[in-house]
């Protein structure tokens, strides 16, 4: 339908539109400026009507306007908008610029062809977009630099309180009374709760700069919720608290995630369920649920039953720096940043982390997330090829912990064994008494009433006034820091297991005691290495905190630096024995610090290096072993991989550093075999040794005279093969010394070489005169 106002009614409406409506003829002279012209460009109709459109365009837009128009004018279109994204510009009466929107369109009229366009002021919303842009820029500025200060100050704090750190395990090595000890310990500890807070704002620092990422490869889902409890059994120290873990047989074996983090976030969670638990239970626990192709849904949950959290708090905990009760932090510590942590890393892993909880009963939190498994294999399939071995075999289960039971029967059910559980000794030796046949039995060793050293014993009583079958083969199961007596484990139990149970140790321990063939013993903790420190060179704060855990779970203490630079400036301090050094780090990679190391320190204060590297790629380990590490340790770097490196270079360095024995009877026994067991040829290259050392003594002292470098060193080089040849090995070194010296001719350093060179004369001496007699 047409319009039906009459022309008169349009031009009124024309008129008093908001937006400048100007129009002009096929000359681009002006025909028509209504007042939101009039208002927006400062000119009267009466003075532009018959004007030029050119008046009301800036000059240096002139042109270019005048190109388009005839462009628009011969086209096939018939409307267009102008400064659709940018803006066009326009001009005012007073020769002020404004940025503009504007539509332009062509009609044919009677007289011609007619330009209309339609303008809007748009300076307004520019600059309030403009003042919103900068605001903007401002605060991500500012964010920004509060980020980039939080590390910055990080790091600051960090490298003095390094200093404090490395200083006192410096000083708890030297000769302390106890009440020396003691407040160093405490400063120690101090030292170190200071750094876990500030690596744990450095950690959320990152978060909020957006910096934090996430690795995807291949983890053993069993081996991380493993490794992440045996982080925390120590923890659980003398708390009456089971710890136990259930896996789903469903749940893939292997899963692409990041291991290190996912084990942060377990570790956060059951630190956190541990801390806050008096008595009763912490139990880890594992389901999947397939998806489409290799997706699976995961959950994992960690629930104890400590002191629970009110229902009005329950969001609140999330938050960075809070805290149920701030009372709370005096008795259990904490910053209230694990848990904001741990849901910013389960949103970084594309999941969710949430809590239910009641006062008094408990909590209960739960990581939510999607992973893709490698390959086929299910958490169910460990020893599924074996476990026909244990199929049909009859196992007494005996625990007061319902949990612990139920965890047990459902693992002896899926390796196809009877399984009977018994919630305490006497139900257990109801079972025994009355003829119930087992093949073997698993105890736990803290029940109320008898506990499960008793309760064997009870059970060998009651075999022996039965009709002589052979013994029940029993296993014990012990928290760490229950330990059974002394001795116990020998004359009673096939072998004793740490809760929680792992299956495969479990499975390797049930097969042995039935088939009569004792398990090789559980390896004890090794004690820690005296004299020996540890230096942990890693910029990533997830994985300092990891390592610095799993080793001490291994009895050690360590130092942690962020780079090689920093690992450098400790070595110069500190004698560090063994160093675990990350490959890539900022400022200074490990392999550059290694190269760097092995050129400052030889010898007996030459460190054992382990490279720790998250890309384990074929080349690597070359890469490290030829810049002069010792070791490699794939990352993430898991307990037992961390135990047996750890081991090896620490009895390296011990060895290392073991002073030389004044002569080495190796040696000497290398010498008479030469000798054809001839012990007077022996005799005489003794008495050579012991007759030539004085003179060539004695040169050395008139070639540092004389300050005659060359003839210093020629004497030393000769002494030293003297030296070499009887094995008067601490010799060695003062002798060393003094040829270098002599080389660089520095014979002013050399008197107390040479001292030190004979008294260990006199030292070889004397031992060679033994020797002989
Ligand atoms: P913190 O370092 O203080 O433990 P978190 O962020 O880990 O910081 O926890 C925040 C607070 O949440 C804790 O201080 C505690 O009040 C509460 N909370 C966390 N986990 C539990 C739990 N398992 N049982 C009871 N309270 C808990």
């Amino acid at each position: 339908m047409k319009n039906t106002l009459s022309p008169e009614q349009l031009a009124g409406i024309l008129e008093i539109a908001d937006n400048a409506i100007v129009c002009t003829d096929e000359a681009q002279r002006i025909v028509f400026f209504n007042q939101g012209a009039e208002r927006i460009f400062g000119w009267r109709a009466a003075e532009v009507i018959g004007q030029e459109l050119a008046v009301l365009i800036p000059p240096r837009f002139r042109a270019g306007h005048g190109r388009h128009m005839a462009g628009f004018r011969s086209g096939e279109q018939q409307a267009r908008n102008m400064g659709e994204r940018g803006a066009i510009y326009a001009v005012r009466k007073d020769g002020s610029e404004f940025p503009a929107e504007a539509s332009i369109s062509r009609s044919h009229t009677a007289r011609g062809w007619l330009m209309t366009a339609i303008l809007q002021d748009i300076s307004e919303r520019q600059a309030y977009e403009r003042a919103l842009e900068a605001a903007k820029e401002k605060a991500e500025a500012a964010m920004q630099a509060k980020s980039m200060f939080l590390a910055n100050m990080s790091h600051e704090i960090r490298t003095p309180l390094n200093a404090v750190i490395g200083m006192t395990s410096l000083l708890l090595n030297t000769g302390l009374d106890e009440e020396q000890r003691d407040y160093t310990e405490t400063i120690r500890h101090s030292g170190e709760a200071l750094l876990a807070i500030i690596n744990d704002l450095l950690d959320y620092s990152k978060m909020e700069a957006g910096r934090l990422d996430i690795e995807r490869h291949p983890v053993d889902l069993r081996r991380c919720v493993e490794d992440a409890l045996d982080l925390l059994a120590p923890a659980v120290g003398g708390k009456d608290i089971e710890l136990a873990c259930v896996i789903e047989p469903e749940a893939p074996a292997t899963i692409l995630a990041d291991a290190a983090r996912l084990r942060q976030v377990l570790v956060n969670l059951l630190s956190n369920a541990v801390k806050f638990t008096r008595q009763g239970e912490v139990v880890v626990e594992v389901a999947a649920a397939p998806l489409e192709g290799q997706r699976h849904a995961l959950r994992i949950t960690v629930r104890d039953s400590g002191i629970g959290i009110p229902a009005h708090r329950l969001d609140d905990i999330f938050e960075s720096f809070t805290q149920v009760d701030p009372s709370t932090t005096r008795e259990y510590g904490g910053t209230g940043l694990g848990l904001a942590i741990s849901r910013r890393l389960a949103a970084i892993m594309g999941g969710a982390l949430s809590v239910e909880s009641r006062l008094g009963a408990g909590s209960r939190f739960t990581l939510a997330f999607e992973a893709e498994a490698v390959g086929a294999g299910l958490a169910r399939d460990l020893l599924q090829d074996r476990s026909g071995q244990l199929a049909g075999r009859r196992l007494l289960i005996v625990d007061d912990n319902a949990t612990n039971r139920r965890i047990l029967v459902r693992q002896a059910l899926l390796w196809g064994m009877e399984a009977v559980a018994a919630a305490s000794a006497a139900e257990a030796l109801d079972l025994v008494r009355h003829g119930q046949a087992f093949d073997a039995a698993i105890l736990d060793m803290h029940m109320p009433e008898m506990n499960g050293e008793q309760l064997a014993a009870e059970i060998r009583r009651a075999e022996g006034q039965g009709a002589g079958l052979p013994p029940l083969p029993l296993l014990l199961l012990t928290s760490l820091g229950q330990r059974a007596r002394a001795g116990a484990v020998d004359g009673l139990f096939a072998a004793a297991l740490n809760k929680p149970v792992k299956p495969a140790a479990l499975f390797e321990a049930l097969l042995h005691a039935m088939g009569g063939a004792r398990p090789a013993p559980v390896p004890e903790l090794p004690a820690p290495a005296a004299g020996i420190d540890i230096l942990v060179a890693e910029d990533n704060t997830v994985n300092q905190k990891v390592v610095k855990q799993l080793l001490r779970h291994l009895g050690h203490r360590a130092d942690i630096v962020a780079n090689g630079v920093e690992a450098l400036e400790a070595m110069e301090r500190q004698d560090y024995g063994v160093i675990l050094m990350d490959m890539q780090m900022p400022e200074m990679d490990g392999i550059e610090a290694t190269r760097r190391l092995r050129r400052r320190f030889r010898g007996a204060s030459a460190p054992w290096i382990i490279a720790m590297t998250a890309n384990a790629l074929p080349g690597d380990r070359e890469r490290c072993l030829e810049a002069g590490m010792d070791a490699y340790l794939p990352k993430p770097v898991v307990l037992e991989e961390l135990r047996r490196a750890l081991a090896a270079g620490i009895g390296a360095v011990a060895v290392r550093r073991r002073a030389p024995e004044a002569v080495d009877p190796a040696r000497l026994r290398e010498l008479r075999g030469a000798a054809g067991g001839n012990d007077g040829v022996l005799e005489e290259v003794i008495a050579a040794f012991l007759d030539g050392v004085p003179p060539l003594l004695a040169r050395a002292g008139q070639a540092i005279d004389a300050a005659d470098g060359p003839l210093l060193a020629a004497t030393a080089h000769y002494l030293l093969s003297s030296i070499d040849c009887v094995g008067a090995g601490r010799m060695r070194v003062p002798c060393l010394n003094l040829e270098l010296l002599g080389k660089a001719d520095n014979v002013e350093g050399a008197r107390a070489e040479l001292a030190a060179l004979a008294r260990e004369f006199e030292g070889a001496r004397e031992a060679l005169r033994a020797y002989l007699s």
